[in-house]
């Protein structure tokens, strides 16, 4: 069924309402998910509608991306958009009004109970005569819905579909680069910073440092015969084995410290505003003991350590790669003397 919109049938304060809410979309400035459940209970109080949900189309599936009242909880709900009645919406680009669900042979009824949807409008949310996805509407009461409902509605879809479509472009947009962004920065096993992050928060660490009074440290760890766990159980529990040692060691770190894999069994802490070399003492300590307890993997109990290589500096004229070189030699020398253990390096 497919009506014109007749904006003179709409009340007054309802179409205030939708150009305060276009206007809102226009601007930009708002939260995507707190938008949309504004606008799923905002469609309550314009009809006699017990829950309303704005489903969107994610690749072959309908997702419940907000709702309100009998539906509130189904938020993330995903439906085949094969068998879906907004699936089918979105296939017809059809506004569909559904007045007794309980006798209507379009729809499952059982499901229909279960939500308590007596009566329901289905409106297509389109972008660029793309359907996006669906504002649906439901009450418990069959013949809920009349015509004027049904334009306002349509009316509601039609301002608010195209924005909102741009809106979710640019929101999934943010949300991939956020994700490459994330792969680019962060160690895929681990999900610790990488290399290239590390490198580069420690530069800027080191620019910090010297307009500062305090120290900076690098920690150069490698765990100790890790090469002997890969051989004895198999390279899953050697994984397994990374992913919790850097999971102990993020725990004894600050938040504001960067730990990271910098590839094997190696990794990096770079910690900030130290007061004296005590404090370097203290967390490379701390570090060694969080890595001493027996680690649990797949059923096998393994017993491992950790050695460090602890580089100090000012932060004044030094760079990168040389402090990254004391951290190293130190812990060669840790290596050499036996493990387990953590030393200077000499600058
Ligand atoms: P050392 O005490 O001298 O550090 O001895 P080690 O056996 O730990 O030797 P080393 O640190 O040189 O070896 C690290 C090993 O880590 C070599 C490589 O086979 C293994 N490795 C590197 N990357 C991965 C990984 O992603 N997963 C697993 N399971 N093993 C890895
Ligand atoms: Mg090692």
């Amino acid at each position: 069924m497919t009506q014109s919109p007749k904006p003179s049938q709409l009340k007054q304060n309802h179409l205030q309402q939708i150009i305060e809410m276009q206007a809102a979309l226009v601007s930009g400035d708002f939260a995507l998910d707190a938008f949309m459940t504004d606008v799923v209970e905002r469609v309550q109080t314009f009809t006699s509608a017990t829950g309303a949900v704005v489903e969107l189309v994610e690749g072959d599936e309908m997702v419940y991306r907000a709702a309100s009242g009998s539906v509130s909880t189904y938020v993330g709900l995903r439906l085949k958009m094969a068998t879906s009645l907004s699936g089918n919406c979105v296939r017809s680009g059809q506004v569909t009004l559904f007045e007794d669900t309980a006798n209507d042979p379009r729809v499952d009824a059982a499901a229909c109970k279960k939500v308590s949807a007596a009566s329901m409008v289905v409106v297509p949310l389109s972008r660029k005569n793309q359907v996006v996805g669906v504002l649906k509407v439901i009450s418990n009461q069959a013949y809920a819905f009349n015509e004027h409902d049904v334009y306002t509605l349509q009316l509601l879809a039609g301002l608010l579909g195209g924005a909102l479509g741009q809106q979710i472009e640019m929101h999934d947009q943010q949300q991939l680069e956020e994700k490459l962004r994330h792969m680019a920065q962060n160690d895929s096993l681990t999900g610790l910073p990488n290399r290239a992050l590390f490198y580069d928060r420690l530069a800027h660490a080191i620019a910090r440092s010297s307009r500062s009074d305090k120290l900076l440290a690098l920690m150069y760890m490698d765990i100790d015969h890790f090469k002997a766990v890969n051989d004895t159980y198999g390279h899953a529990v050697g994984d397994a084995l990374l992913q919790q040692f850097a999971e102990r060691v993020r725990k004894v770190v600050r938040e504001s410290d960067t730990f990271a894999r910098l590839g094997g069994d190696e990794f990096t802490l770079i910690t900030e505003n130290l007061r004296n070399k005590q404090e370097a003492v203290h967390i490379a300590t701390k570090i060694i003991e969080s890595v001493r307890p027996e680690f649990v993997l797949e059923g096998q109990k393994i017993k491992v350590s950790t050695s460090i290589g602890v580089a100090l500096s000012s932060g004044k004229g030094i760079q990168s790669d040389e402090f990254i070189c004391q951290a190293d030699e130190a812990l060669y020398e840790v290596k050499k003397a036996g493990r387990d253990s953590f030393r200077f390096a000499h600058s």
